[in-house]
């Protein structure tokens, strides 16, 4: 039987990590793999010897030595802003907490003045760098959330440079509108009149431009409260953006049981919630998405309870929480992270930062997992064996990262980008 042509040939895998739905992790590692790729997408995977009688391309990727995992999802980010906030940890460790740096004009705030004032190109350029270097570490997925313009204006500018970067970069863009981030300061005083311009004027005005997918409220002491964000989430629901939510950072407030009420797509952070909560949330569908790199950077001394949902063999999802005053940009990181701090093992932490963060987005039908039909997002990882990825801390072990069947960055470097296609 003659062999089937196809634009890629990636063989001698030591091992597939595929993440396959049907399996338990462990169990769906093919050892010596190969993966066939056509049109940008999966088209089998498999044993090399197999796939190499079936299969052939005038790209091989031989990749002996090496595991393959799928594309790194980061379901929970701040992309897009303007500034920098390097002064606040000197704040940090002389004691001051996030919200008395809010309540001195610094953190989103800071950040919000200087988003409101960067024109849409110049939000395009830094987050163009912030994107090659989560792309360099692994990352082919990211959510960005607006958040920091609190204005029409503003928060339409922030979707709109997400967009632009969408169009530019090899990875894929999925927007979120967050104006109900903070209360801006001309509404200090008026906080629901704020929450009726978010419902009634933001909301209709994204929508209409198709500029999100979701819509996403600070839900927290002092922050939105359970009635402020429902207001917000039920407006964005009767416009189509399917709500996701911050809560239980700082204190439970009742937030995770406004995410369950309201079927919300993911909860995230959830560092103050109960193991009730948390299983509550789970079991009701709504994807529970820890942020370890921000319990670290605030020196909360306190992560997610991720051990209680893996005891009751149920999903969570990780995610950098990239923003001004958690910088990073790595997803390794956070996997150090989610099993250093969280005890979580570290197979099921590369499941939450996979598939699991694929359904946080609701894009597990195209991404998240090694599957003939999902795009071929890869990554080759300088390692042999998986459990490996932790006996290098702090190094970044991407050999290669492959973008729908293209390869965009390899030892360190972007090889392909979008724009010079
Ligand atoms: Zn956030």
């Amino acid at each position: 039987m003659p062999k089937r042509q196809v634009d890629m040939l990636l063989k001698n895998a030591s091992q597939l990590l595929t993440f396959s739905e049907q399996l338990h992790p462990e169990k769906s590692i093919i050892s010596d793999g190969a993966i066939a790729v056509d049109h940008g997408r999966i088209v089998d995977i498999g044993k090399t010897g197999e796939l190499e009688s079936r299969f052939e391309s005038d790209e091989t990727l031989d990749v002996t030595g090496k595991i393959v995992t799928p594309g790194l999802i980061d379901c929970h980010t701040h992309l897009i802003f303007a500034g920098s906030r390097e002064q606040e940890l000197d704040m940090r460790l002389s004691g001051m907490s996030y919200m008395d740096i809010l309540r001195s004009g610094g953190g989103i705030l800071k950040t919000m003045y200087a988003t409101r004032e960067a024109s849409k190109e110049k939000l395009v350029e830094e987050g163009k760098k912030v994107l090659d270097s989560m792309m360099l570490n692994g990352t082919t997925t990211v959510e960005a959330k607006s958040g920091y313009g609190l204005t029409v204006e503003h928060e339409t500018k922030m979707l709109l440079a997400a967009k632009d970067l969408s169009k530019q970069h090899p990875l894929d863009i999925v927007p979120t509108f967050l104006g109900a981030h903070a209360f801006p300061p001309e509404y200090k005083d008026a906080p629901d009149e704020y929450v009726r311009v978010v419902a009634t004027q933001m909301i209709p005005q994204i929508a209409r431009e198709g500029l999100a997918e979701f819509c996403d409220v600070f839900c927290d002491k002092g922050a939105f409260s359970v009635e402020q964000a429902r207001n917000i989430l039920v407006a964005g629901i009767e416009q189509g953006l399917r709500p996701k939510i911050h809560v239980d950072e700082f204190a439970n407030i009742g937030g995770a049981k406004l995410a369950i009420e309201l079927q919300a797509v993911s909860a995230e952070h959830l560092l103050h919630s109960s193991s009730d909560d948390l299983t509550q949330l789970s079991r009701a569908g709504v994807i529970p998405v820890f942020l370890p790199a921000a319990s670290l950077t605030l020196m909360e001394d306190r992560f997610a309870d991720a051990v209680t949902l893996l005891k009751n063999g149920l999903p969570f999802a990780l995610a950098s929480d990239f923003n001004p005053s958690c910088p990073t940009k790595s997803l390794q990181f956070v996997l150090a992270l989610s099993c250093y701090c969280m005890k979580t093992p570290i197979i099921e932490a590369l499941r939450a930062l996979t598939l699991t963060a694929a359904k946080a987005l609701r894009k597990s039908h195209d991404v998240g997992s090694l599957e003939p039909g999902k795009k071929a997002d890869l990554v080759i990882f300088d390692v042999a064996d998986y459990r490996f990825l932790l006996q290098h801390l702090g190094v970044n072990l991407v050999s290669k990262v492959v973008k729908r069947g293209v390869v965009v960055a390899e030892e360190g470097r972007a090889t392909r980008a979008k724009s010079a296609d």
